[in-house]
């Protein structure tokens, strides 16, 4: 009575999904590498965090709080949003699927730019929506470009600030602009993933957008310079409606309670953030200066708010050479041709020992070029 040949069908729009490529830890015959290639903290995350995770080890039995009423109370404290206007999930990437999940279905559109976040366009085919790309200015978002592409299917736009992997940012006022022409019923994410390494006048505005009006979503996360990615912390805010909604969905667990004491105990420590924040500008300073000094053989540093600085290659020296050298020199970076970048590497700023090498190859390569 059974048919060799039925199998569970996949949905259409699940099979047109390019899986994720994560960054690479290893070399390609399997040697550990310096990772440069995720955007990770060099820095580790704070003693104080990893204390709190370890207290964690003696509740291991346990469910964690699925309301995360401390975590929630900690965010509301440090910065000033209120803990009833939160949502969380594994990692921003989940609440970025929670948002495409809640607001948007099959037929429906989501719009987000050329070289965006590379899950932005998962989480649109994951729950059938069309993603639609809009040109980018020169790798920058473009906000003319986004509302051209807004039809009246358009259920959410998807705006990374500073962008990855651009390390692009866009200015408060035009993000105000963005959020003013967008209709009402149209949800704007602002992905501030990277937020905490902006200098302090670099405000985008997106938090104060999202307190007042009932479309704006702001994203954060701990994986960045907080040093938690193992520990999968994400959170939104927004709109009461709009976090009541997506809280619907959510997986009612999402991380662990390890992870939620790390994150509050990481929130208090303010110094490792500003030793972080200050290595970060002062390298990527750099690191921009001696990529702009390779500028007659074609490199081309992007201007960068994040911790990563995309280095175009425009001349005889390709980015696939430089990639394969910087690995062999035991350096993993992001290559990222799946993503129309074949002529870029993303660059996350390392320790000082880290930058100098990765120029000293960079260097030789370019050389070798002729
Ligand atoms: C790293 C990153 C995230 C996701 O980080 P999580 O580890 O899932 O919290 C989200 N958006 C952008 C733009 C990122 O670069």
């Amino acid at each position: 009575m059974t048919d060799a040949a039925l199998a569970p069908a996949p949905k259409p729009w699940i099979m047109g999904i390019a899986p994720y490529v994560p960054g690479r830890a290893t070399a390609d015959n399997g040697r550990p590498v310096v990772k440069l290639s995720s955007n990770e903290n060099p820095f580790g995350t704070s003693p104080a965090a990893r204390a709190a995770y370890r207290s964690a080890a003696d509740e291991l039995e346990r469910y964690p709080d699925a309301a995360a009423v401390e975590l929630r109370a900690a965010l509301s404290a440090h910065y000033g949003v209120e803990a009833d206007r939160i949502v969380y999930g594994t990692g921003s990437d989940e609440v970025l699927h929670l948002a495409a999940g809640t607001f948007a279905g099959p037929g429906d559109e989501i719009v987000f730019v050329r070289y965006g976040f590379a899950v932005y366009e998962i989480a649109a085919r994951r729950v059938g929506a069309v993603p639609v790309i809009a040109a980018d200015a020169d790798y920058a978002t473009d906000v003319d470009a986004i509302l051209a592409a807004v039809t009246e299917r358009t259920r959410v736009v998807f705006v990374a600030n500073p962008n990855n992997p651009t390390g692009t940012y866009t200015p408060r006022g035009e993000i105000a602009r963005l959020h003013a022409a967008l209709p009402r019923d149209v949800l704007l994410v602002i992905d501030q993933a990277y937020t905490e390494y902006l200098d302090a006048d670099d405000d985008d505005g997106a938090l104060a957008l999202a307190r007042t009006q009932p479309n704006v979503l702001v994203t954060r996360t701990f994986s960045k310079i907080f040093g938690l990615a193992a520990e999968r912390v994400g959170w939104g805010y927004g709109a009461p409606a709009l976090i009541d909604a997506m809280h619907r969905i959510r997986a009612p667990f999402a991380f662990g309670i390890g992870a939620q004491r790390a994150a509050i105990a990481a929130l208090g420590d303010a110094a490792f953030v500003e030793e972080s924040r200050d290595h970060n500008r002062t390298w990527r300073a750099w690191f921009g200066e001696q990529v702009a000094a390779m500028g007659n053989a074609g490199l081309r540093a992007l201007p960068s708010k994040a911790n990563f600085v995309l280095v175009l290659f425009e001349g005889r020296l390709s980015a696939e050479t430089a990639y394969h050298a910087l690995m062999a020199a035991g350096y993993a970076t992001r290559w990222l041709p799946g993503q129309g970048l074949a002529h870029g590497l993303r660059i996350t700023i390392g320790s000082e020992a880290d930058m100098r090498a990765v120029v000293d190859v960079l260097r030789a390569e370019v050389e070798k070029a002729g």
